[in-house]
């Protein structure tokens, strides 16, 4: 690809297609970090599509860094996740941490979602290019960006050309305000060394909610194609992640701040 050339990841939703990409509207990606119940999960949906968003997000496999916290509600957690796509019509995006889960995950996802601790599992890197759902590669937390481009390759090289970049916020050195330093630069430098969508996560990225809005707005001045929010009806009450997700009302308020900023969403 030369530079100037940008790939479209059209994704086939309920309501037809929704395509990242540089000269497309920025796409909304937002929910819960863990699918909790299928009340949560539905009325969480349904608030965010009103609120303009495109895709819904929810974990039902989580990548925990302790084994005693919360791991997701796994393969039932599926089942709410097409329980929502239903009543909400927002396409779906969750994560695959386990190859041998890839089929069933596939079934209800619209996106497949590598995480940032999986951005180096080769196998499942491969796994995942050699299916045809549209893949969310997350950079590792501290990956360089060559590594993390090299991970999207091995997607691509699998066959999969539909892969859309994402970034999380990478470790630096200071963890008492923000939980990861969010890395607006590879706005600015993946410009020049990839065709590939840009996603990016200020929830994971500062892990504080009061933080997100700011980031978000940052992320859309400097081109980002899309954005991925946490919500929860209920932060105070998260299983996982509610630090850092917006109330639907906070969301609802910053989709209409966005509309100020960067490209059209
Ligand atoms: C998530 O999206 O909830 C998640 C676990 O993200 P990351 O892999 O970026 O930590
Ligand atoms: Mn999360």
């Amino acid at each position: 690809y030369r530079h100037g050339e940008y790939s479209e990841v059209a994704v086939s939703t309920p309501e037809g297609f929704v395509t990242f990409g540089r000269n497309h509207p920025v796409v909304l990606v937002a929910g819960p970090c863990s699918v909790e119940n299928e009340q949560m999960i539905v009325e969480t949906a349904k608030r965010v599509k009103a609120a303009g968003a495109h895709f819904l997000r929810g974990g039902a496999y989580k990548p925990r860094t302790s084994p005693y916290a919360f791991q997701g509600h796994g393969e039932s957690a599926l089942g709410l996740l097409a329980a929502a796509r239903e009543a909400s019509g927002l396409g779906i995006i969750t994560e695959v941490m386990d190859a041998a889960d890839l089929e069933k995950i596939a079934e209800v996802a619209d996106v497949i979602q590598v995480g940032a601790r999986n951005m180096q599992n080769f196998s499942l890197l491969k796994k995942v290019g050699a299916q045809n759902k549209p893949v969310l590669l997350k950079r590792g937390m501290s990956a360089t960006i060559d590594e993390w481009l090299m991970a999207a390759e091995y997607v691509l090289a699998a066959g999969n050309q539909n892969v859309i970049l994402c970034e999380r916020g990478i470790r630096t050195f200071d963890s008492q305000y923000t939980r990861n330093t969010l890395d607006l630069s590879v706005l600015a430098v993946l410009q020049t060394l990839t065709h590939l969508p840009v996603m990016i996560d200020p929830s994971h990225g500062t892990g504080r909610a009061e933080y997100v809005p700011t980031m978000a707005k940052a992320a859309l001045a400097g081109g980002a194609d899309s954005l991925m929010i946490e919500v929860h009806p209920n932060p105070a009450k998260a299983l996982s992640d509610g630090p850092q997700s917006l109330t639907p009302e906070r969301f609802e308020r910053l989709v209409q701040e966005l509309a100020v900023v960067g490209k059209a969403v």
